[in-house]
């Protein structure tokens, strides 16, 4: 047996899983590190919290597992994207608090940027003019108290972590395409954007593959693998060729199609990534588009109308009904995002008569959750034009039977699950033990992941049309309510 340990660090906490040549899990440990809310609409993180919980999660796995440090084969990281850490390379301390991807205080910054300035942003990055990436929260730290310095460094999550455990200056591409300082099609940082966001090149890592070494651990373990956690996700579900696709349900969804060596630009409002760059193998790109509102629609049946006492128990509500009684519900509490970008949209829940009752509601509500899904994997076939026929999925809604039954009644299509779930941790590992030769290529990855279940549509043409018909005069109604 060969083991590989991979890192999580995600926005919340901190994990280590340790996988064996197989892709099963011998081990794991998982710690949680503070959200700091200095203000309204910041997040930030402490870095070197995050650096502590680092090595203790590590240590800590390594026990659960019984196994030594030395017997790991190579290391893989994937991480919470875009958030910032700058530091001295002169003692590796932190200059700041992290700024993390979900902080808007950069939006007026970017606001004031000209035409022509963002226009550049979008073309050679492929992602819209929004605080949610890297730069402007660099460009801020420079203008709120770091100091320009040689030592300076400013990295995404993975640079700093690989900078703790090795002392190398290293990012992956698919974490560098995120900042909005690198051409998505040099794949090197852009003179242009550095010049735009007022960034030194000097201050910034070397932009690495996704799976080689980078450096060494202390105790002699190659670190050997890094990307971005919806990157990691669709690697650990072997979306290695074109046209193949996830979508991780979670709190909100994030969805990414292949599009092989094709950098598709989109009209539909997605986010055009690196998917990765597998050692000297040519880079591979993807659409990515997200839902803000699924899980959390959820939690919002739960926490504010109490007509559930748990998440799991919203399956058994809905399907105490046979359908959704003429009950639409579109969880736009912030807005919509992709394909329709209307933040003077606001939440609507209509159709209701007398006869409605909170069943038809939760339905509507696990509805709401395929319809939006629906709505972004549309938009990526209609950029892309590529034609899905199966969708991947993982994250926490994928244990409700109901809705990926309605997801793929919705969709018409193939809805494919497998045994690992921890998918982000497991396509870390898969880069990781790529590197080090643990296994030989993708198509050898291939052969270890396992479907757990697929959901078959069992919907008819006219079942699909109509219900989507009325989920789209649903949408009509939450616009222009702000
Ligand atoms: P995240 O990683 O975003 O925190 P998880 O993958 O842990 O999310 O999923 C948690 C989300 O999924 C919560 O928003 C919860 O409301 C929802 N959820 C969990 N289990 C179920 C279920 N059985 N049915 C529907 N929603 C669920």
């Amino acid at each position: 047996m060969s083991y590989i340990g991979s890192l999580d660090q995600g926005t919340t906490s901190t994990r280590f899983i340790i996988f064996n040549n197989l892709g099963e899990i011998v081990g794991q440990h998982q710690v949680e590190h503070q959200q700091l809310l200095p203000k309204s609409g910041w997040v930030e993180h402490d870095a070197t919290e995050i650096w502590r919980n680092t090595q203790n999660v590590i240590e800590k796995a390594l026990l659960n597992s019984g196994l030594k440090v030395s017997d790991l084969a190579a290391i893989g990281i994937t991480n919470q994207r875009e958030t910032v850490v700058a530091w001295d390379r002169a003692n590796g301390e932190p200059l700041a608090n992290a700024i993390v991807w979900q902080d808007t205080r950069t939006a007026d910054y970017l606001n004031n940027f000209n035409d022509a300035d963002k226009s550049t942003i979008t073309s050679k990055t492929g992602t819209p003019i929004a605080p949610y990436f890297s730069a402007s929260k660099m460009a801020w730290l420079l203008a709120n108290g770091v100091q320009p310095s040689p030592t300076l460094a400013f990295g995404t999550i993975d640079a700093w972590l690989i900078f703790k455990l090795t002392g190398e200056f290293v990012t992956d591409v698919t974490n560098a395409s995120r900042t909005q300082l690198m051409n998505l099609e040099t794949l090197d940082w852009d003179d242009q954007l550095l010049n735009i966001f007022g960034i030194k090149r000097e201050w910034l890592p070397k932009i690495k593959s996704s799976s080689e070494i980078y450096g060494m651990t202390k105790d002699g373990i190659p670190v050997a693998g890094v990307l971005g956690d919806q990157q990691a996700a669709m690697v650990g579900q072997t979306c290695f060729s074109k046209g193949e696709s996830k979508t991780t349900y979670g709190t909100g969804n994030f969805a990414l199609i292949s599009t092989g060596n094709e950098l598709v630009r989109s009209k539909n409002g997605l986010i055009t990534t690196v998917l990765f760059k597998l050692g000297n193998a040519p880079v591979q790109y993807a659409l990515e588009g997200s839902v803000a509102v699924t899980g959390s629609a959820i939690q919002w049946l739960r926490d504010q109308l109490g007509i559930i006492n748990s998440a799991s128990q919203v399956e058994e509500l809905a399907a105490s009904v046979p359908d959704n009684g003429g009950v639409y519900f579109v969880p736009a509490f912030s807005g919509l995002f992709a394909p329709y970008w209307r933040s003077d949209a606001r939440g609507v829940i209509v159709g209701l008569t007398r006869a409605n009752t909170k069943a038809h509601l939760a339905r509507a509500a696990l509805e709401a959750i395929c319809y939006q899904t629906k709505e972004v994997m549309d938009a990526m076939e209609a950029d892309s034009g590529i034609k899905l026929n199966e969708m991947r999925v993982d994250g926490g809604i994928t244990n409700n039977q109901l809705c990926m039954q309605l997801q793929a009644d919705i969709m018409n299509i193939d809805v494919v699950k497998p045994v690992i779930t921890e998918t982000t941790a497991l396509g870390a590992a898969f880069a990781a033990g790529l590197a080090v030769g643990i296994w030989k290529s993708p198509d050898e990855i291939k052969q270890i992941w396992k479907r757990e279940r697929t959901w078959k549509s069992q919907s008819s043409a006219e079942w699909r049309d109509d219900g989507y018909q009325k989920w789209r005069k649903a949408i009509e109604r939450t616009l222009n309510w702000v």
